[in-house]
């Protein structure tokens, strides 16, 4: 069945679960508020992602203490003259400063559209598909002819920009931190912009976040640059290397001999939850069926409790490697913390002569054809004319594990580092 989310058709990814039904294993499933308060326990450790189904005689302020768990909250509109859904939409964004998902189904008017939004309403379920095509012409005729509401609308949106509802952290602290980290970021810009690599890292990693900021490393074929640099400045420096249980020994033995080559004594494996594992993924096949779901698992939650204590940590992306990333700042803030990428504007050639310059061993894997080393199941080698991460995913639109979009939001501002 196919929905309508912030305006566009999507396939809905969603499983609605009724009561009398099992809970599918690693699905985004919605569950009704009865069957949560029930068996949350068991609902947490089966699904990949919560949502939850209102009635309008079921208030949001019931679901207060519960409210981290969801990214969705489907709320039903029953029969037109019940307004009570629009409400609680409102009290969900406003004062329960929710950024997940707001769906409305049931029964639900294409005149109703632009109240829908103003409430913070983002996702519609329409009860025939035949209307969809009907919807969302309406929906670009008034986002053309109405102005900017004078309500909170824009505030929603802009929550809602700001913050990925994949990932919920703690939504009230990012945004109370945000103007703070912002103009930090400015800071930054004025007074280390002229800085080297080396020099913005010893100045991060002595100076402005000392104790507080972590490596976050693939150990990958171009890693060791980035790990050789801190080397130098601390060999002590938390260095997160996430293992999912599905890299290439070459990868694991390639770790172990830098961190002997470089005297590194705080690298830490981060390994996802056996408990998740067995009860989403227990055959360690879910990267087949939900590219997403699994990174999720094994990467984006690990590294995000992995970061817990840490105000800032640096990443080893560079722009040339493309897509999301030829745009991507220097400096710049993600779910309430500063994301340092050093390497960004450095070239493929300046890597190359760094490796050369300072006699470093390559992964063993590069010179079998693999540009980009991730897990085994989603890396292939690069073939003449691709670039250097299109082994990754091969076959799929997918081109990033997403702890780079989804730990708690896209990077909310760019410097011009
Ligand atoms: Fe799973 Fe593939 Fe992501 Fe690794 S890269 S976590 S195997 S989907």
């Amino acid at each position: 069945m196919n929905i309508i989310r912030n305006g566009n058709i999507e396939k809905d990814s969603w499983v609605q679960v009724s009561d009398d039904e099992s809970i599918p294993k690693g699905t985004k499933n919605i569950v009704s508020y009865e069957r949560w308060n029930k068996e949350k326990d068991s609902i947490s450790l089966l699904s990949y992602k919560i949502g939850i189904r209102l009635r309008s005689d079921q208030h949001p302020s019931d679901i207060i203490g519960d409210l981290e768990h969801f990214n969705t909250i489907a709320l039903e509109f029953p029969q037109f003259k019940d307004g009570r859904p629009f409400s609680y939409a409102r009290i969900l964004r406003d004062r329960y400063k929710f950024a997940g998902d707001i769906r409305a189904f049931g029964h639900i008017l294409r005149d109703q559209f632009l109240f829908l939004d103003r409430c913070g309403v983002n996702v519609l379920q329409l009860q025939s598909q035949e209307k969809l095509n009907d919807w969302t012409e309406a929906i670009n005729e008034i986002s053309v002819s109405y102005q900017p509401a004078s309500d909170d609308r824009k505030i929603v949106k802009n929550l809602r920009r700001k913050i990925n509802s994949d990932f919920i952290d703690d939504v009230d602290s990012i945004t109370e931190n945000l103007p703070l980290l912002e103009e930090r970021l400015k800071s930054f810009t004025l007074s280390f912009g002229h800085l080297s690599s080396l020099d913005l890292l010893k100045t991060m990693i002595h100076k402005e976040f000392l104790g507080k900021i972590a490596l976050v490393s693939s150990f990958g074929t171009e890693a060791a640059v980035l790990i050789h640099m801190i080397s130098t400045i601390d060999k002590s420096l938390p260095i997160v290397f996430l293992d999912t249980g599905k890299l290439f020994d070459e990868t694991i033995r390639y770790r172990d001999s830098l961190i002997q080559l470089f005297s590194l004594t705080n690298v830490e494996s981060v390994k996802p939850e056996i408990s998740k594992i067995n009860a989403i993924d227990p055959d360690g096949i879910l990267w087949k069926q939900d590219h997403d779901a699994c990174c999720n698992l094994r990467k984006v939650e690990p590294l995000r409790n992995a970061l817990l204590g840490f105000d800032a940590w640096i990443t080893g992306r560079k722009r040339y490697q493309g897509s999301s990333r030829s745009v991507m700042p220097t400096i710049e803030i993600q779910g309430g913390r500063i994301k340092i990428n050093p390497l960004a504007s450095w070239t493929r050639k300046m890597i190359e002569d760094y490796f050369i310059e300072n006699d470093i061993p390559k992964h063993p894997l590069e010179d079998d054809g693999f540009q980009s080393v991730g897990c085994i199941p989603c890396t292939d080698r690069i073939r003449s004319g691709e670039g250097l991460r299109d082994g990754r995913w091969r076959d799929s639109e997918k081109t990033e594990c997403g702890i780079h979009e989804s730990l708690a939001g896209q990077s909310l501002t760019s410097s011009e580092l």
